[in-house]
């Protein structure tokens, strides 16, 4: 199978057919709710994300508003979320460097998202992309990480590592759709579990085809064999 600089055109070009109009499945109407919303979704489905972020974004309309919140009762209104004292922690802490520093308005760079607490590049990322449409990278979330892998496109485990393997194979303006693509064909084919290997559109070009199930197989042969 060819490498993957050859490859990596039509792998794009199939998912883009394949996942029209990718976007995240988080639910927002501005930065600071993409910004809140991804921090909430570490660990966590985006449903259960999307559940929660009504009431709270109606709660709490403006970064003064979270950067004033009780952080107790953040917690609580957060909590199904899970891990919900540290992200209250960077939710609050976050706002409050977006009022003292940006005048309230979240900013637009990876290098000044950077600086928010609890903010890494994966969340800058998706902000960026999502909330003010720049690539500046690519997120790289569990799915993009399993798929990097499995399509041969990175060998490294690292989320950044991995990011800087797929930034010089991935053509710039492809950055900003790649993880919504990649995350849309991790649910709906390339499961982390169960890879629909049969049924997928990347097939041809994706040098685990047919492995994953026939590792299953042999294990499930192995164990049957044992009894
Ligand atoms: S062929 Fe299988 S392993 Fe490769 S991307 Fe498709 S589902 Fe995933």
């Amino acid at each position: 199978m060819e490498g993957p600089r050859k490859r990596i055109g039509p792998i794009v070009r199939i998912l883009r057919r394949t996942y029209p109009g990718s976007r995240t499945a988080l639910e927002f109407r501005s930065p600071l709710q993409i910004l809140v919303a991804t921090i909430l979704s570490a660990q966590c489905t985006d449903d259960r994300v999307n559940s929660l972020t009504p009431a709270l974004f109606r709660k709490y309309g403006t970064a003064a508003d979270f950067a004033a919140a009780d952080r107790t009762e953040l917690e609580t209104e957060i909590r199904p979320a899970g891990f919900f004292r540290n992200k209250a922690k960077s939710i609050v802490g976050a706002a409050g460097r977006i009022v003292s520093v940006y005048g309230g308005a979240v900013p637009g760079t990876m290098e000044e998202l950077l600086t928010l607490p609890g903010v890494a590049r994966k969340t800058a990322n998706i902000v960026l992309a999502a909330g003010f449409g720049r690539a500046e990278g690519i997120a790289v979330d569990v799915h993009v990480a399993r798929l990097a892998g499995r399509l041969g496109l990175s060998r490294e485990k690292v989320p950044e590592k991995i990011e800087r393997d797929l930034l010089r194979i991935v053509p710039r303006g492809d950055w900003l759709d790649f993880n919504f693509m990649l995350v849309n064909h991790g649910r709906a084919v390339c499961r982390a579990r169960k890879p629909l290997c049969a049924a997928c559109p990347l097939g041809a070009l994706c040098p685990s085809a047919g492995q994953l199930c026939m590792a299953r197989a042999k294990v499930g042969a192995g164990r049957k064999s044992s009894k």
